[in-house]
């Protein structure tokens, strides 16, 4: 069941009891953004005793931005410094999201990834991830040139292969539709079409929180307890919107564009990816398999000013092309074409993996001054492979 605005939903809780000071709130716990994390931490609040959790999205659905325009990869957290968010919640994430899938029959692959290098300075980069893998307990082991040509005959690696075995793929849109019901089933709300405008802290948090959503000329509040910002693109907007300007992050972000492939030759049946360039914003073009076990090349990095802006254009198609064939030599380039795209939302022009200067963490945090108030911002890829550990993180900041 969904509510069509926050009014309705709040009909539909049944609040009944409440250990917290600002027990006249409608809800414990509000949580904006129906994407895979606020899901997953709406998920986790709500298995708690004596909760109601409100769900606020401004869609009518669920996963319908970042959430379901990414490359679905479930990754081993090969490339993220040791003691960062990033590494700590992709590992625990990653064997969270296998369990989860497991058990609930979630359609997920645990298929194994390649990163190739092509020359001596790109076997350095693989050796780096390596030693760094190896050092957090990371499984990762160099595939020899014949078990190479036999395993996979249309990869090129001229230089090295790296095989990760515990990277893996999940439909993402099923298992959205499982964190939805779950969270439903235990007397979670989503309230849809509900976007938030204005967020009251009253007395700072310490009295809750009044978020105040508008629909065409509608406009309801409802208060909360506490309330979580897991608003994708528009996470850093809502965080501007409650603390003061001096405590004001400037949003970014990066445009990731998919290519398709219409032939089914060649097909590898592994993830395959270039080694890591220092600096920069993703991963390289990468080629990665949906669970049809269809191939599609992606993504590519281009910063734009709009996060609505979800046209994939071709300037970057030429460039892609060539990368693509430095590590898939037979593909046929007039079989690639425009698929869709992504975007990254970003704290900074900051690359997205150690290697390079200046990486940018997860900010997740519970800010001073504001009781009860959990900032989600920056969450970009490891962001699904990570969510439910994101989710135990959330609760241990409200829950300390
Ligand atoms: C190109 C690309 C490739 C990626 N590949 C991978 C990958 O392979 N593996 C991986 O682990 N991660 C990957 N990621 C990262 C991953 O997709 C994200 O980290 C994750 O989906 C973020 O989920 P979210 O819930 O934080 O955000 P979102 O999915 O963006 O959800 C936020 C929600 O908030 C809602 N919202 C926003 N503003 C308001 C408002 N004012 N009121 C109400 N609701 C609002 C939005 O409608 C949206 O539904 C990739 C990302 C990109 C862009």
């Amino acid at each position: 069941m969904s509510a069509s605005s926050v009014h309705r939903a709040l009909a539909r809780s049944h609040r009944s009891f409440s250990t917290s000071s600002v027990r006249s709130a409608d809800f414990t716990h509000a949580v904006i953004g129906g994407g895979v994390v606020g899901l997953a931490v709406a998920r986790k609040l709500q298995e708690r005793e004596g909760v109601s959790t409100v769900l606020i999205e401004r869609h009518g659905s669920v996963g319908t931005e970042t959430s379901s325009r990414n490359s679905e990869v479930i990754h081993a957290g090969l490339y993220y410094g040791e003691t960062s968010l990033k590494a700590r919640l992709c590992l625990r994430g990653k064997e969270m999201m296998y369990d989860l899938c497991r058990q609930h029959h979630i359609s997920h692959m645990n298929c194994g990834k390649w990163v190739v290098a092509q020359d001596a300075l790109q076997m350095e980069a693989l050796e780096k991830v390596h030693s760094f893998a190896s050092s957090i307990g990371v499984p990762t082991y160099f595939v020899s040139r014949e078990e190479g040509k036999r395993r996979e005959p249309d990869v090129r690696a001229e230089a090295g292969i790296l095989e990760s075995p515990s990277t893996g793929i999940v439909d993402s849109h099923s298992l959205m539709q499982f964190l939805e019901g779950d969270f439903e089933e235990h007397g979670g709300i989503c309230a849809f079409q509900s976007p938030v405008t204005k967020i009251e802290a009253v007395r700072n948090g310490a009295g809750g929180w009044k978020i105040t959503t508008s629909s065409g000329d509608e406009e309801s509040s409802i208060t909360a307890e506490t309330l979580v910002n897991s608003a994708g693109l528009t996470a850093i907007p809502i965080s501007n919107m409650i603390l003061p300007p001096d405590r004001h992050f400037r949003p970014y972000y990066a445009k990731g564009s998919y290519f398709s492939y219409a032939l089914s030759r060649p097909k590898p049946s592994i993830l395959v990816y270039p080694a890591p360039v220092p600096g920069h914003g993703g991963l390289g073009t990468h080629l990665t398999l949906d669970m049809a076990g269809r191939i599609r090349f992606g993504p590519d990095v281009e910063w734009v000013d709009d996060p609505t802006d979800l046209r994939v254009n071709d300037r970057n198609l030429p460039a892609a092309l060539d990368d693509i064939q430095t590590y898939l030599p037979g593909v046929n380039r007039s079989a690639i074409g425009l698929d869709y795209c992504g975007i990254r939302p970003k704290l900074g022009k900051l690359g997205a993996v150690t290697s390079g200067k200046g990486f940018q963490d997860f900010y997740i945090k519970r800010e001073d001054g504001f009781q009860g108030f959990v900032n989600l911002l920056g969450i970009e890829s490891p962001g699904l492979t990570s969510s439910l550990a994101i989710a135990e993180e959330v609760e241990r900041l409200l829950y300390p």
